[in-house]
């Protein structure tokens, strides 16, 4: 069992609902074969092979850790609650819904019960489709008529730099290829839910004008959507019996490795030693120019830090998390 530890003496009433796991993984459910998730997928293939091999009964987690995941998870809960347990139907009708609609919607029904003019609202609808001997699984969030809703909580970040737009289009697509029986509409809409909004920011028309907000998405055909799913089963089938050295590594991409920046050192000297630098640089053309600008120096160019191993589950046993991070998670200097 992972060791738990309270390095911030988080108060008990909070402790134990951080420590609550509400992940359902479907297992219960699922035909016979190997259940992957289409969250687990997603994940770069070197760490969804090393995670494995993690003796969990070594590993620990601090409470603090868990306040992202749980709040996230809380907002999941509540929305379902809302629509499952909550007067949905006098919501809509303070929205200026006509009644004829609200009549028309069916919470979770039967697929088979749907009639015509029957508008069906799914919410956490888990499936499972057999593919190349594995289960791939999926839970969707929301699903109104044939379309296909994601709620996450996220920071402002996220919507104004588009960072997680290729993610959000993939793992809908999975949703859609795993239940085409329900999604059929092409395309899907992310419900974000900001953890970071701030209203004095909202002079910049790019940045969220409300603290929830929405965008839409086009979600990848059937086709392309499968022929990634069967590369990825295939990349992971390759490198699963192969030994670190030889196992695909992490990209940039994958690591959420920064830009690499380009130091400017009046004093060559200086930059052997690896001391401070006169000036730094996003790009090395603008380092170069104003070398040229000074008639001396020299440029040292320094790699962008690499974020995604200190949130990795096989950063214990990694390789190549060696060549960035000691063992305590601090970056090597
Ligand atoms: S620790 Fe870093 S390099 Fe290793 S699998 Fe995880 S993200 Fe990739």
């Amino acid at each position: 069992m992972v060791k738990v530890t309270n390095n911030f003496q988080i108060d008990l009433p909070l402790a134990v609902w951080l420590l609550q796991d509400g992940y359902k993984s479907g297992a219960a459910d699922a035909p016979p074969g190997e259940l992957i998730s289409v969250t687990t997928l997603m994940k770069p293939t070197r760490q969804l092979i090393l995670k494995r091999k993690v003796d969990m009964s070594k590993e620990e987690f601090d409470l603090s850790d868990m306040v992202a995941a749980r709040a996230g998870h809380a907002f999941h809960d509540s929305i379902e609650r809302a629509w499952t347990e909550g007067n949905w139907q006098e919501a809509m009708r303070k929205l200026n819904y006509p009644q004829s609609i609200i009549d028309r919607i069916k919470i979770n029904p039967n697929p088979e019960d749907v009639k015509k003019d029957d508008v069906p609202i799914y919410l956490e609808k888990r499936g499972f489709k057999e593919f190349k001997g594995v289960v791939i699984t999926g839970q969707l969030d929301f699903l109104i008529g044939q379309a296909y809703r994601d709620f996450k909580s996220t920071s402002t970040f996220a919507w104004t730099s588009g960072s997680k737009d290729k993610d959000y289009i993939l793992q809908g697509s999975m949703y859609r290829w795993i239940l085409p029986e329900l999604i059929k509409d092409d395309i899907m809409r992310i419900e974000f839910i900001f953890t970071d909004w701030a209203k004095y920011r909202t002079a910049d028309p790019k940045y969220p004008q409300t603290r929830v907000a929405h965008k839409e998405f086009a979600l990848m055909s059937l086709k392309d959507t499968e022929e990634w799913v069967d590369n990825k089963i295939n990349h992971i089938k390759a490198n699963a019996a192969l030994n670190q050295d030889k196992m695909v590594e992490c990209t940039d991409e994958e690591l959420w490795r920064q830009k690499d920046s380009y130091k400017y050192y009046a004093d060559p000297a200086k930059a052997k030693l690896g001391g401070r630098c006169t000036k730094r640089f996003d790009s090395y053309a603008d380092a170069e120019l104003h070398k040229m600008a000074k008639k001396k120096g020299v440029i040292v160019k320094e790699p962008g830090q690499v974020k995604a191993c200190t949130y990795c589950p096989a950063f214990s046993v990694c390789e190549q998390r060696k060549n960035y991070f000691k063992d305590d998670g601090t970056y090597l200097s």
